[in-house]
């Protein structure tokens, strides 16, 4: 099937597919490959500019339409999503790389925030009081924040971009949306799917661009941009949060993580094992969620490595088209470089390899399932996201060492718990400086829980009962009575 064919490759502004500025394209690659799979149009400074002009021309007017409608047109396009779920999936796959099992999986993760915020939209609400004094009644309205600004990363195309949309749509937002460059095709896809789910032309505008930097920069000085929601690495957030401060645009940041399992002699080893082999091979561990740091009890490390160890060693890696692959490529020969040189770095500090550990010949973007052990607190994969398929196991003698260990981060997004003890459970939870905690689990992300990070893994909360709040602004009426 030649889904890469199907998808629209022009800039989609104000309803209308649109040719960038003097015809300019990027190229998209296959990571399993190395070669192109399609042209897409490129976005300059310019065309940006009309996509949020055309954003800020639709902002009243879909903010006046009512809940039920937005969210009528949400739960169309989820429908929409979940019937096309075997070609969005291929479509990720060849894209970004993750076997179609797995995005399978993202596709109806993604499908799920539609779903979500379809209900959500109906159930937008205010406030009336009395004051104290009793001269007064205070009323609270609940508007939505303008036209947004929305940049998404490559590991998960299709979620991190519903993740966004489905709040600003229920909550009545128009928007620009800039996806990662090097998989913009699941995004225009999204946005087919949208108009054929009868969003109006100009509530969501898509811009690829090879010049990020460029096109961002000036749109959030231009004034009509009125929130940024970002979603990437936590360097990047920190320029685009010293950028916001200029104009006061108000943002969303998800950002990255340096997750921290923990496994405990209390364990119970099995579901230690299935959590983490979940938390760091999902997406072959190209996640913010990924498990980055692997602490295990002394009395029981051993014996969780070499069960890890030969799990690792029995995934089957390659192109994720092909049936029966566990681990697909990387993203780019970038990425993989990167993994590689941590891994000799963690080497050097005197790491043990168990499995894998390798950098493969081309073609494609491979790198194999590798567990090491002994791993030094100056390696410095403990304080770098590895995002691949690397895990790094370190012993731990007492539960203030591990839990120490686990917070010595400058980010705080997930951290992994495995006990058998309650009390041990909640009080690990309760000290664990994240956003968000899996117990006894290596998945956390749920559209229907608050998604994001503490320190410096990002402000805000997506997904949830609160996913929406980010996109409304209060209003408060004062009425003398
Ligand atoms: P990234 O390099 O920060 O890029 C993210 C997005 O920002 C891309 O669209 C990128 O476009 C754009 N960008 C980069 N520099 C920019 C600038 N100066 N101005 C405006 N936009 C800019 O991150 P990534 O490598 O794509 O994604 C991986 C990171 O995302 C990891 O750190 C991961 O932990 C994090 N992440 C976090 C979550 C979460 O929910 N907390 C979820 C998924 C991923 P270009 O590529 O063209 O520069």
């Amino acid at each position: 099937m030649n889904v890469a064919g199907h998808v629209p490759k022009q800039l989609f502004i104000a309803g209308a597919w649109q040719d960038a500025e003097a015809g300019r394209t990027l190229s998209v690659d296959d990571p399993a490959t190395g070669k192109e799979l399609a042209r897409v149009a490129d976005a300059s400074p310019a065309d940006a500019e009309r996509a949020a002009d055309a954003a800020a021309a639709a902002q009243p007017g879909w903010a006046a339409t009512p809940p039920r409608v937005r969210g009528e047109i949400l739960r169309r396009a989820y429908e929409i999503i979940v019937a096309r779920t075997e070609e969005l999936a291929l479509l990720m796959t060849l894209e970004m790389g993750k076997p179609l099992e797995q995005a399978r999986g993202e596709v109806a993760y993604a499908a799920e925030f539609f779903r979500w915020f379809s209900e959500e939209a109906v159930r937008i609400d205010g406030g009336f009081s009395t004051a104290p004094d009793g001269g007064n009644r205070i009323l609270v309205l609940r508007q939505p924040v303008g036209p947004c600004l929305l940049i998404t990363p490559w590991n998960f195309p299709l979620a991190m971009g519903t993740r966004k949309i489905g709040p600003a749509v229920a909550a009545g937002c128009t928007m620009v949306l800039k996806p990662a460059p090097q998989t913009p095709l699941s995004t225009l896809a999204l946005a087919a799917i949208l108009a054929e789910a009868g969003l109006p032309g100009g509530v969501l505008n898509v811009v690829p661009t090879s010049d990020a930097a460029g096109v961002v920069e000036p749109l959030l000085r231009g004034g009509q941009i009125r929130k940024l929601s970002f979603t990437g690495s936590t360097q990047v957030g920190r320029i685009l949060l010293a950028q916001c401060a200029g104009t006061v645009v108000r943002t969303s940041m998800e950002l990255g993580g340096n997750a921290a399992v923990l496994v405990f002699d209390d364990a119970d080893l099995d579901v230690a094992v299935e959590g983490t082999m979940l938390a760091k091979m999902r997406n072959m561990g190209e996640a913010c969620t990924a498990a980055n740091r692997i602490f295990v009890h002394r009395s029981v490390a051993g014996e969780f490595a070499s069960r890890v160890a030969a799990r690792m060693a029995a995934l089957t890696v390659g192109p994720g088209t092909e049936p029966g692959v566990d681990v697909g490529p990387l993203i780019d020969d970038a990425g993989r470089r990167k993994v590689d040189s941590l891994v000799r770095d963690a080497v050097a500090h005197g790491a043990e390899v168990l499995t894998g550990g390798e950098l493969p010949a081309g073609p494609g973007c491979f790198y194999p399932p590798t567990v090491l052990t002994g791993v030094s607190g100056d390696a410095a994969l403990m304080q770098t996201e590895i995002f691949g398929p690397v895990a790094a196991i370190t012993e731990f003698d007492t539960e203030e060492e591990a839990l120490a260990a686990a917070n010595d981060t400058e980010w705080g997004l997930v951290g992994y718990v495995f006990t058998r003890s309650l009390d041990r459970a909640l009080r690990v939870s309760e000290r664990l400086e994240t956003g968000m905690v899996g117990l006894n689990t290596g998945l956390v992300s749920n559209p229907a829980a608050p998604f994001g990070g503490v320190k410096q893994s990002g402000l805000g909360r997506e997904g949830g009962r609160t996913g929406i709040d980010g996109f409304l602004e209060e209003k408060y009426v004062a009425i003398p009575f």
